[in-house]
């Protein structure tokens, strides 16, 4: 079945981003910066008990931050340079975290500097730095959690430590001088199942009742990003996410509720940007040859990188004319062949779409302007505009 349009955005959304495109040469992303917004405003409604820490690596753009500066959001920072970027919008250091796990010894001391007090480790050569370089600090460690299987992305194995390690991570913590403040964890990119969070909750509520025997008593969970966007294939509506993660709290936590943080990137931007590219070429291999190639003028290297493996399967939308609909062999314009964004899985779209017709790339704001190389065979970065529908 190809894409129906309103099951993504709404006439007015659409009209919105639509027009925009209609405006610039492809490819271009436009981001619908109203769908931001709302989003944030949900996820507030659904955790009002939680702090949201927007993970600004999902989209730097200036524009995104502003708005979510001023929607009241916190940050979560993984470099200097999107440190710099936040700081330059007025945006105070108490509304920061340096939730990277992997920093040089320097870039501590550049965030301590500038005002920042809350730091992520998940290892002892990290802690220490943390503890020379930023004295007093309050740091949170990462854990490693289950659940790769079923993230899209996951982002558990390079980050993360055993719980038994965290425990001996914090004491030291104590024992560095730092304040020893949490547990962080998180449970893989678009995690489409729901059960990630509990088992790992129930780890973070291990590691708590073990601390307070030593007499600390951990003051935060963070529980980092995960929340999906509407992709191709189903999803639990934001209603059971929220339900069922708060119920797993209050069964661990009961009213004794630390303080609680989430990190959304995906979820926050991804449904408000669109791709728009351009059907550069349709062809076969060999006259006799079943599968038809269709070119495109976005490609792995100028937006579209999670398609790597098929891993996000975004929706595609033409409205090129035909009733009928095939499915093809989708890559980008650079030579390279590793820039093939769907071979396995087939995203029909319309017989007769030719050179010249236009394929929207739908939920593309997030992981994708930022992620783009600079300059692969010449291409340049793929520009982003935005709007308000
Ligand atoms: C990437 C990242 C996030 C955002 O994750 P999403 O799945 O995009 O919401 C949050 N926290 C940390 C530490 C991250 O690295």
């Amino acid at each position: 079945m190809p894409v129906n349009i309103l099951d993504y955005y709404s006439a007015a959304e659409w009209n919105a981003i639509k027009s925009e495109t209609s405006r610039h040469p492809t490819p271009c992303i436009v981001v619908d910066l109203s769908i931001v917004e709302r989003k944030y405003r949900d996820l507030n409604t659904r955790f009002p008990f939680a702090s949201i820490y927007y993970a600004v690596k999902a989209n730097p753009a200036v524009e995104v931050l502003e708005l979510l500066r001023d929607l009241g959001s916190k940050f979560d920072i993984a470099s200097r340079y999107e440190l710099d970027r936040v700081l330059s919008l007025g945006i105070s250091p108490d509304r920061i975290s340096y939730g990277n796990t992997i920093k040089k010894r320097s870039d501590i001391k550049y965030f301590y500097d500038k005002g920042v007090r809350l730091f992520a480790t998940d290892s002892e050569p990290d802690l220490r730095n943390i503890a020379r370089e930023a004295p007093g600090a309050r740091v949170f460690c990462r854990i490693l959690t289950e659940g790769s299987e079923t993230a899209d992305w996951p982002l558990s194995r390079k980050f993360g430590c055993h719980p038994d390690m965290a425990i001996d991570l914090l004491l030291l913590a104590r024992d560095l001088g730092l304040t020893p403040a949490g547990i962080s964890f998180h449970v893989g990119s678009q995690q489409r199942e729901i059960g990630t969070w509990d088992s790992a909750i129930a780890k973070v509520r291990y590691i708590c009742n073990y601390l307070e025997d030593e007499g600390i008593k951990l003051q935060l969970i963070n529980m980092g990003g995960g929340f999906p966007a509407h992709y191709l294939g189903k999803i639990n509506s934001m209603d059971v996410y929220s339900e069922e993660i708060t119920r797993y709290l209050k069964e661990d936590f009961g009213d004794d509720l630390p303080e609680i943080i989430l990190e959304p990137g995906r979820s926050m931007v991804g449904e408000a940007g669109v791709i728009a590219s351009e059907v550069i070429l349709v062809s076969k291999k060999s006259s006799t040859g079943l599968d038809r190639w269709l070119y495109l003028d976005a490609g792995k290297f100028n937006g579209l990188i999670e398609t790597w493996d098929e891993s996000i399967k975004y929706p595609l939308y033409s409205e090129a004319r035909g009733e009928f609909c095939e499915d093809f062999i989708i890559a980008g314009p650079t030579c390279d062949s590793q820039d093939i964004m769907y071979e396995f899985y087939r995203n029909p779209l319309p017989s007769y779409i030719k050179p010249g017709d236009r394929v929207y790339w739908l939920s593309c704001g997030a992981y994708t302007a930022s992620y783009a190389s600079v300059e692969f065979n010449g291409f340049p970065p793929i520009p982003v505009y935005f709007v308000r529908s």
